[in-house]
């Protein structure tokens, strides 16, 4: 390719792959757009905001969890790894309370956007970066945190039609880019349950999650350690098109100017949790993000924080604010012991 074509904007660039070689995956336009998106910005507080960059009381009541589940643990040598970490706010509270409960970990990122990296820098400074899981040490034990991040993960979609599943294309009509349907799939790779779902009923899956999550499970079983992932989502496989688009907190349309929303899709759990199971890693929830941070002492926190911090408080753990929308699971080595919050 010329200069000139790499050098292009994404939406042109995307429109000429489509033009030269037909409609591309739901999975590729996403990944595509979403790393345009983060690469080019710092979206949080502007596009979005989230639990961690409401209150300090998030990141600290996370890193108090894994140190109490290190320190049950028999203390073994551990690296704190965040995926996606935004802009480091999570990782600094987080760190600054394990280091009170005796826990100073070697901080390794999984962060792709060099501008989220230089924010990254900021709050926390030492931390070493990984374009993905697969460069992360393989001889400790890991304490991982996952907070919105597999929801901006590509997803695929299956879209019934009238004579069967097809997998869900991406094509550009002059610069207009829209879904359509494309080679239809053998139902034998549908649930059973779902296959006969009515016309234009949608399942959504996201090979890219599951590998994030195979990969971390079989490393947090054999070297020890943990994993919290919290994020909004559903208990799958299931019916639903969940993809959306969002700029300065509005929804958009996501197939309308690629690289410029925040696209994401709700995280299937179960299929999460049957992943990490099949690499040998035990498995705890979905709870509620509310009840998870009742459990961990939110109200004692508060308490010592003052009036000030009460709406932050509500906001994350009220059921009709993020308290029951976001969900935590929990993944640990099959040998550790059982993590707070999840009984
Ligand atoms: N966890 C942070 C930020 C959430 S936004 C918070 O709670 O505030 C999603 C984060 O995931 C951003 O840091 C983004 O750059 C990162 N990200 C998105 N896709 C990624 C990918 N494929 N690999 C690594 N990081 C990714």
């Amino acid at each position: 390719m010329d200069a000139a074509v790499i050098d292009a904007p994404l939406p042109e660039r995307l429109a000429r792959a489509i033009t030269l070689a037909g409609p591309i995956s739901l999975a590729q336009y996403m990944g595509a757009a979403n790393a345009h998106y983060y690469a080019t910005r710092d979206p949080l507080g502007r596009d979005f905001t989230t639990a961690p960059e409401i209150s300090q009381m998030f990141g600290e009541l996370i890193g108090l969890w894994l140190a109490d589940l290190w320190d049950r643990a028999g203390r073994p040598l551990a690296a704190y790894v965040e995926l996606g970490p935004g802009r480091g706010t999570l990782a600094a509270d987080a760190l600054r309370a394990m280091a009170k409960a005796g826990l100073t970990p070697a901080v390794h990122f999984v962060e792709t956007s060099p501008t989220l990296r230089s924010a990254q820098a900021e709050r926390v400074p030492g931390a070493i970066w990984h374009n993905d899981t697969t460069t992360l040490p393989g001889d400790i034990a890991l304490l991982v945190i996952a907070n919105e991040f597999f929801d901006a993960l590509p997803i695929r979609q299956l879209v019934r039609g009238g004579d069967g599943w097809h997998e869900r294309l991406v094509a550009c009509q002059d610069t207009l880019f829209l879904p359509i349907a494309g080679k239809q799939v053998p139902d034998a790779i549908l649930p059973p349950a779902l296959r006969d779902a009515a016309p234009g009923s949608v399942i959504e899956t996201s090979p890219a999650s599951v590998a994030v999550m195979r990969g971390l499970a079989g490393r947090i079983a054999r070297q020890g350690g943990a994993m919290l992932t919290i994020d909004y989502g559903y208990q799958g496989p299931a019916i639903g098109d969940t993809l959306q688009a969002m700029r300065a907190g509005v929804y958009a349309n996501p197939f309308e100017a690629p690289g410029e929303h925040d696209l994401t899709a709700h995280v299937d759990f179960a299929t999460l949790c049957a992943a990490a199971k099949a690499e040998g890693a035990a498995s705890f929830g979905p709870v509620d993000q509310g009840g998870l941070l009742i459990a961990l002492g939110i109200d004692a926190r508060a308490a010592v924080l003052g009036d000030s911090v009460r709406a932050d408080r509500d906001r994350l753990v009220a059921p009709d604010q993020m308290g029951s929308l976001f969900k935590a699971i929990a993944i640990t080595a099959p040998d550790w012991p059982q993590p707070a919050g999840f009984a």
